[in-house]
């Protein structure tokens, strides 16, 4: 085992990886910038290193300031949570380089995976459903508007190197697809680096089902069972749940154990998610697969009773998982909310500053993930979410209840929060009978 793991992020998921550390008898590094100065959590940690100012630039994704604070405070492993550096492979290998432990997929297979054309042609291979589609990236205009034929519009253009829902244009017609691809390949090359876009089929109705996965360097790999994240505004998770509601048995063994598959087909060690749409006749269909721990995993948790981000280090320490497929059984019902400091009510703007009243809910079957206390200021800098109330109960509707009864106790002031917003969700008769599709959340906010 590890004797010292450096964190290389912040917030909730920086204090979810100390607790994991704690618990394993390791002791734990955090890493902080001038923004996060002083935040509570940081004491939690054994020894905590300021590397730069309050941009992530010149911090969180500074690789030679982390491997420097590494270095300097004898780190063995580096956790490296979601975001920031958590899908650079070149990260993973600079760690490798420096003799470091990345917890997490070796580049390698990072880069199979976390490329979605890459990604799908191993899904391919592996017999895992996929949207029809180009079989790679879009070379020419002429090959991609006879393959959109083929498939059927409307298609979507994706970015192969994507995330937070950049670089896709859906297009109803052949007109659309050739106005189109040009400048998502742009929007692709500023944002990621990599202008490579591909095309397939674009569900106009579907829900976000994704199984939770964990490999390890013995050539295991083992599924928790499967979140439902359809409740989503600009392809932003705001509720994650687990299992997802009404899903016929068989579906859901067929899915986990396609996403499963896979992740040993790629030869894959750590935490990952394969991300599915469903359609209406429960048909799933791969979207991409996220190579990192992600902020939903506490749902997946709840109900499968493992704790992810120990079992995380442990693989990564070079010992096989510590359970087997068949031990894995679905306990319950869980939800998550995420909580940001955003206003609902002007387009989710990030909502910063000082909280002067913060009362986490408690009781049974609730735990809050947060690095919030009362006095904590919310940086301006980082991502708005502040923290994930999760519930636990033994069925949906009860854990819907328990849900409405915890988002009571929490109290978050004076900043403006999705708690509001949640309260109105758990109340919802769509929301409550269950299987919303992705554009629900959007709906609703229209009315
Ligand atoms: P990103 O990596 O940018 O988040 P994803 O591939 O995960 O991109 O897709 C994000 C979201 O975009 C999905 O959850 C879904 O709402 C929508 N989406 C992506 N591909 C399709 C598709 N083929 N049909 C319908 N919706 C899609």
């Amino acid at each position: 085992m590890f004797q010292r793991i450096l964190i290389a992020n912040r917030g909730e998921i920086a204090l979810r990886v100390i607790r994991a550390c704690r618990e394993l008898g390791v002791e734990c590094v955090c890493v902080y910038s001038k923004a996060d100065e002083g935040a509570p959590y940081l004491e939690l940690a054994d020894e905590a290193v300021c590397i730069g100012p309050g941009p992530a630039r010149e911090s969180y994704l500074d690789i030679p300031r982390i491997i420097a604070a590494a270095e300097i405070t004898s780190a063995d492993a580096i956790h490296p949570g979601y975001g920031f550096l958590a899908e650079n492979a070149h990260f993973a290998e600079v760690c490798r380089d420096c003799n470091i432990e990345f917890i997490g997929p070796s580049p390698e297979a990072m880069a199979r995976l976390g490329d979605k054309v890459s990604a799908k042609r191993i899904a391919r291979e592996a017999k895992v459903p996929v949207f029809p589609g180009t079989d790679g990236a879009i070379d020419d205009l002429d090959e991609a508007a006879e393959v959109a034929k083929k498939i059927g519009y409307p298609v979507i253009i994706k970015a192969s190197a994507g995330g937070g829902g950049r670089g896709m244009r859906i297009c109803r017609n052949e007109h659309e697809l050739r106005q189109n691809v040009s400048s998502a390949r742009q929007e692709a090359e500023s944002a990621f680096g990599n202008g490579a876009v591909y095309i397939e089929k674009f569900l106009e109705s579907a829900r976000h089902v994704e199984v939770q996965i964990i490999g390890d360097k013995h050539g295991n790999a083992v599924h928790l069972y499967e979140r439902d994240c359809s409740v989503q505004r600009r392809h932003q998770k705001l509720v994650e749940e687990a299992p997802a509601p009404h899903v016929e048995p068989r579906r859901r063994d067929e899915v986990c154990k396609a996403a499963a598959k896979l992740i040993k087909k790629a030869e894959y060690s750590g935490a990952a998610t394969v991300e599915f749409l469903m359609d209406d006749k429960q048909n799933f269909y791969m979207l991409e697969v996220n190579t990192r721990v992600q902020v939903e995993h506490p749902v997946s948790e709840m109900i499968t009773g493992v704790d992810i981000v120990r079992t995380m280090i442990l693989v990564a320490s070079g010992e096989p998982i510590p359970f087997k497929q068949r031990d894995i059984k679905i306990r319950g019902h869980a939800i998550e909310c995420r909580i940001n400091a955003e206003d609902p009510d002007r387009n989710f703007a990030p909502f910063p500053g000082k909280i002067t009243r913060f009362d986490p809910p408690g009781g049974p079957g609730v735990r809050m993930d947060t690095h919030c206390v009362a006095g904590y200021v919310v940086p301006p800098t980082y991502d708005s979410m502040i923290g994930k109330l999760i519930v636990h109960d033994d069925d949906r509707r009860s854990a819907i209840t328990r849900m409405e009864r915890a988002l009571d106790e929490l109290h978050i002031e004076p900043i403006k929060t999705t708690v509001g917003l949640h309260r109105r969700l758990m109340q919802n008769h769509a929301f409550i009978e269950g299987g919303v599709d992705i554009h629900f959340l959007e709906r609703l906010l229209k009315k």
